[in-house]
């Protein structure tokens, strides 16, 4: 970790409790009506600052090739961590109050420093591939105890290494972007024959999204000791999830159609880098882990998180839950270093799901499947009405950030509109 050597201040109006302060600087890809083509950008407090055009005109520069005027992330955090690090430091201070680069130059800032409201976002990787783990404790046991008693909750195997599946890229949706319920086959306990009809078990997850920048060859896996270098920032997930197609699909080779229909992610990728200041250690792990997944200390970032529903017609959001990212079993390099030990090829803009984000008590659970009991204890909202899944119209928002007593690091938003099935 390194220690900030001293403040940073931003010339730029507002950052100092922005949740896009000058230690945040997510990246992301969007566009304006000046200039439709999409590029990379970095949000700072209500604005973005145009680092396609930084580039252009020579201000920031790393090396000889383009980084910024692409429609995606990939080459950029394909580049490694050094450049990471150098681009991130050349930015705060080009955003510095003590440097004259931009604020000096008002012509130039005004090109380069856009409001926020006046740009549109875009899924901010090419997303190779999507694995999503199951790495919440708390998760895993409030499942098995429902599916399987209370007397062993977690499988055999949950303990000793990070639990995942292959799930599906190309249904990796922005943030906004409504969920048209999905239609499966579906066989309740007190029917003998599954039908096809659409889901009533329509579920959010809660989970945090991690991509990989640097990936690995063919024949060499991502080593534990190195595994941090290879991840490039975090977004916001919500893995939507068909709890009734699930129930009757997933044995024995785990989710398919439940969950390939959408999952949803932020708009800005938050550095891990940005992050360094939040880590918190874990607790030890019991069982040991085996030896390629061993960490001398392992940390996660403190991000609250939370979820809330807002029905349609409705002014009012209600909170569902409260978590945090801390709560995971295993780390963020665990993960990877298990992805790729049997030399499993990862690549720039692959994701991984940290699955559901569970804390303590039901206020902390972070799917209905879990908050309702599968379908048996409603919650009831600030309009009255009762949920044990979601209904059309109603909106899940999930919102994140981290803070120290000087800064708040935040992620923004995913939020989705649940809509009906269609005739297709
Ligand atoms: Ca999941």
């Amino acid at each position: 970790m390194t220690a900030l050597t001293k403040q940073l201040q931003s010339f730029v109006e507002n950052t100092t409790e922005s949740p896009f302060s000058i230690y945040n600087l997510p990246y992301g890809v969007f566009y304006d009506s000046n200039n439709t083509t999409p590029r990379i950008g970095t949000a700072i407090g209500d604005y973005v600052l145009d680092l396609a055009l930084l580039e252009e005109k020579g201000i920031l520069t790393i090396g000889h090739q383009r980084l910024f005027n692409h429609d995606t992330l990939n080459v950029f955090a394909s580049q490694g961590k050094s450049v990471w690090s150098s681009v991130r430091r050349r930015i705060q201070s080009l955003l510095s109050i003590d440097n004259q680069e931009l604020q000096a130059d008002q012509a130039l800032l005004s090109s380069v420093l856009i409001p926020q409201d006046k740009i549109t976002m875009k899924l901010p990787f090419k997303i190779e591939g999507f694995s999503d783990f199951y790495a919440s404790e708390q998760h895993a046991s409030n499942v098995g105890k429902l599916f399987r008693g209370k007397e062993n909750p977690l499988l055999p195997n949950w303990k000793h290494l990070p639990v995942a599946y292959n799930g599906r890229a190309s249904t990796v949706y922005l943030s906004g972007k409504t969920i048209t319920r999905p239609k499966g086959q579906l066989k309740p306990p007190d029917v003998d024959v599954p039908f096809f009809a659409p889901s009533k078990k329509l579920d959010f997850e809660i989970e945090l999204g991690v991509f990989v920048g640097v990936g690995n060859p063919d024949g060499k896996r991502i080593r534990i000791e190195e595994a941090a270098d290879h991840l490039f920032g975090l977004v916001l997930l919500n893995d939507w999830s068909a709890r009734d197609i699930q129930a009757f699909e997933y044995q024995p080779l785990g989710p398919f159609l439940s969950k390939s229909f959408a999952t949803s992610i932020s708009a800005w990728v938050v550095p891990l880098e940005a992050l360094q200041n939040v880590m918190v250690p874990l607790p030890k792990q019991s069982p040991a882990c085996v030896e390629y997944l061993h960490q001398p200390s392992r940390f996660l970032p403190d991000i609250k998180l939370k979820v809330e529903i807002q029905p349609r017609n409705s002014t009012h959001k209600t909170m569902i839950c409260e978590t945090n990212a801390k709560e995971l079993y295993w780390s963020l390099e665990q993960m990877i270093a298990h992805h790729t030990v049997n030399h499993c090829v990862m690549k720039p803009g692959d994701l991984l799901g940290t699955g559901t984000i569970s804390g303590l008590n039901r206020e902390n659970w972070g799917s209905l499947l879990e908050i309702s009991s599968n379908g048996v204890n409603p919650i009831t909202l600030h309009d009255g009405s009762n949920r044990v899944f979601l209904e059309d119209g109603d909106t899940v928002i999930i919102t994140g950030y981290a803070e120290t007593p000087d800064y708040k690091i935040g992620f923004g938003r995913v939020e989705g509109m649940v809509v009906s099935a269609v005739q297709d």
